[in-house]
């Protein structure tokens, strides 16, 4: 089979690999695409503890696909089925998952679907504590942030999204945010006009900056909630304690790393996208071809006017 193999940082190229075999409790899947992660571009672009070549078809951890084999002990009626999966070499033509780590879709679903990424904003929503009536502000509106927006919307939220991007804004009133701010507007006056002085009850902050962060925490009102979804995987954070220990806020890292919480991302962002809760397609804005893998680990980096959310497609 074809892989993307990542030979040094920055550099990537194809190659032909031998087709994995399914162990015990695992499945062959026949990948039809995967998402480019941000956390994927740090392997991409390189990391002092990262050594290269990466194995074939790493990072690509946000696969759907068909099951086509099933390894000893895997129930039967596995293989044909659709599913989005956990796996973790999926830029490649097939990759192998254990069989609990597989949430089965309709097979006339259309168009891309990376299961893992759109878990990870329903596990950040279930920890978000978001209920109808809260006044919420999302900052940083890019696949996740979006995401976010949209779930928040449809709980019956009034959704405040702030980014710097244009494309973003109109984007964010697309998905069902209510109001929208561009981070050279003073988005902290704004917020206060708004809520009249209350600030919001939850603000999300899903960019992995410095400055979102602070921003982010600015806008939570008194006993409100600041859920972290950005990635903050650059090196340490400086926080204002005097001020989030005055007002009494929760703070949530809204982070996984237990498979089987991941995996019950994936079942709600299964039922939710087949449910059509969330407009996945209106997110996904580049689909790129497995051979030029290292476009789409460029544009994941540069987020041009436009951009979004990358999937490579075999
Ligand atoms: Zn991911």
């Amino acid at each position: 089979m074809r892989a993307a193999v990542l030979t040094a940082p920055g550099r990537v190229r194809i190659e032909d690999v031998a087709t994995p075999d399914p162990g015990h409790d695992e499945v062959l899947i026949h990948v039809e695409g995967s998402g480019i992660c941000g956390s994927d571009l740090a392997v991409y672009g390189g990391r002092p503890w990262f050594d290269y070549p990466r194995p074939a078809g790493a990072p690509g951890h946000e696969i759907w696909g068909r099951v086509t084999a099933a390894g000893p002990g895997v129930p039967d009626g596995r293989v044909g089925q659709r599913a989005v999966a956990l796996s973790y070499n999926g830029f490649a033509e097939f990759d192998v998952a254990h069989v609990d780590h597989l949430v089965p879709f309709p097979r006339d679903h259309a168009g891309a679907f990376p299961g893992e990424a759109v878990g990870c904003a329903m596990n950040v929503f279930e920890r978000s504590g978001i209920g109808r009536g809260d006044t919420v502000a999302v900052v940083g509106v890019g696949f996740i942030g979006a995401l976010l927006v949209q779930r928040a919307a449809a709980c019956g939220s009034t959704v405040i999204a702030i980014t710097r991007r244009r494309f973003a804004l109109d984007l964010a009133q697309r998905c069902g945010a209510k109001h929208v701010i561009g981070l050279t507007d003073d988005p902290y006056d704004v917020v206060a006009e708004l809520t009249g002085g209350h600030m919001c009850d939850v603000v999300i902050e899903a960019a992995g900056r410095q400055s979102t962060l602070d921003l982010a925490a600015s806008l939570v009102k008194v006993r409100g909630r600041l859920v972290v979804a950005g990635y903050h995987q650059d090196g340490a954070r400086t926080v204002d304690m005097q001020s989030w220990n005055w007002r009494g806020i929760d703070v949530v890292n809204a982070h996984e790393r237990d498979p089987s919480i991941y995996v019950r991302g994936m079942k709600s962002a299964v039922a939710a996208v087949t449910g059509r809760m969330l407009d996945l397609p209106a997110l996904i804005t580049h689909s790129v071809p497995l051979h030029d893998i290292g476009r789409a680990f460029d544009l994941a980096l540069e987020r041009p006017d436009g951009f979004l959310k990358a999937v490579v497609r075999p």
